[in-house]
């Protein structure tokens, strides 16, 4: 499908395949046995610019959008989604300072994160607060110029690894929601240490670590915006990256398909290949169909999100929840296509299968998603004048 991709769009999707062919796919298995963070290929996307995509250029950034950012993370994303989160997460975490910082902290923050020269992560999750973000009980008490936080929190994406933090506390814990503010912590700061680095079932390229505030002190200079904004900042971030997670399936989806159309056409059963089964041409078209769908909803919601519109909730949604689900979908159908051999670590939709899970929990799960949207169509239908009933 031709998306009329303007001459930089294509560049951007050029660079950042050729980066997924000849720096990732090679090591991808390598990288998930170890459970190793990608440190080279970060390195390899700093020097290609790729942080730099959605950073305003007056910040020293390409001046781009959500859908430049989605074009290298697909592509990222074919050959691995645990890099591709790895990459992705850093935009994640500079989107509050992008989106509500000062203009100090943009002027501190964001060349760093445009050049690579460091990563960011954004840090909401505790224990006992996943969903429920406003179960937070990490504090943020004013102490004179300072801040001081208190708390833990969990499967933080980048954790360890970035210099730059996003962090959501409670600076007034008596105003419940209202009193939560979002904060920059650096890798460094006094108080500031990392826990355990988790084991999991897939994404192991990207480090997920606790993060352990222990009367970490800040300067005040470092709370983003206002005190009491800190769910909106949240809410707004995760309006404008979640269709970045659709990106990493339309990419994972389309690596799984790549994959099972070419070993379809090589393996022999019965005396001819498989792909000449009907079975097998449905489930390719099917997974195909998904694929081009999921691609074409991201494409259009991530553009629309660069118009600056105003109520992104629901189309957001639809633009994680949906490839996330196909990803899972395609990536499972790919494993059944190569049969015994898609169990075997001999190819890499296994791996593609156990990476393709966790886009439907991380960044909000889809039922999560599905109640943004279902909330948001109520909102919709009570504002219309019309009925559609008769
Ligand atoms: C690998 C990994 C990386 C992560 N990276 C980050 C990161 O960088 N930063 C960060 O802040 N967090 C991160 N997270 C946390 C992630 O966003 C949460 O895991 C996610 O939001 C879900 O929270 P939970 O796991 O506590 O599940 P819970 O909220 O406990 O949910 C459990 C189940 O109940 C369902 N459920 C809960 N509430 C509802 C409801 N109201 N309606 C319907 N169903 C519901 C959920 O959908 C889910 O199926 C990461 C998680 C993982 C696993």
């Amino acid at each position: 499908m031709d998306y009329f991709l303007t001459e930089e769009q294509k560049m951007i999707k050029e660079i950042a395949a050729q980066i997924a062919d000849e720096r990732i796919r090679p090591v991808r298995a390598a990288l998930d046995e170890a459970e190793e963070f990608p440190w080279d290929i970060m390195k390899v996307l700093a020097r290609s610019d790729l942080f730099c995509l959605c950073i305003p250029e007056e910040y020293g950034g390409f001046g781009g959008g959500s859908f430049e950012n989605c074009l290298a993370v697909e592509e990222l994303g074919r050959a691995c989604i645990g890099v591709a989160t790895t990459f992705a997460a850093g935009s994640l975490g500079a989107y509050p300072i992008l989106l509500y910082g000062s203009k100090e902290q943009k002027s501190k923050y964001l060349p760093e994160v445009a050049s690579g020269r460091k990563l960011a992560a954004f840090a909401v999750t505790e224990s006992s607060a996943g969903s429920d973000v406003s179960g937070i009980r990490t504090t943020a008490l004013k102490d004179g110029d300072h801040y001081i936080l208190n708390g833990t929190k969990q499967w933080i994406t980048n954790g360890g690894e970035a210099e730059i933090y996003s962090v959501l506390a409670m600076s007034n814990p008596k105003r419940g929601p209202r009193g939560a503010s979002f904060f920059i912590v650096e890798k460094g700061d006094p108080g500031f240490s990392f826990g355990k680095k988790e084991k999991k079932l897939g994404i192991r390229a990207s480090a997920t670590r606790e993060l352990v505030f222990n009367d970490c002190k800040i300067p005040k200079d470092r709370l983003i915006s206002r005190e009491g904004l800190g769910f909106i900042i949240a809410m707004r971030t995760f309006d404008k990256s979640r269709p970045g997670i659709g990106a990493l399936g339309v990419g994972l989806a389309q690596g799984a398909l790549d994959v099972s159309v070419e070993y379809a056409r090589q393996r022999k059963q019965f005396g001819r290949p498989i792909i000449n089964f009907q079975a097998i041409q449905h489930k390719l078209a099917d997974m195909a169909t998904l694929t081009e769908a999921a691609r074409a909803l991201v494409y259009a919601v991530a553009r629309y999100l660069d118009t600056e519109p105003k109520d992104i909730s629901k189309v957001s949604a639809m633009a994680k929840v949906f490839p996330a689900d196909v990803a899972m979908k395609v990536s499972t159908e790919a494993v059944q296509i190569l049969g015994g051999y898609g169990y075997m670590k001999d190819y890499p939709v296994e791996k593609m299968m156990r990476d393709a899970k966790i886009l439907q929990i991380y960044e909000g799960t889809n039922e999560i998603q599905r109640n943004i949207i279902g909330q948001e169509l109520n909102k919709e239908y009570s504002r219309l004048k019309k009925s559609f009933l008769d």
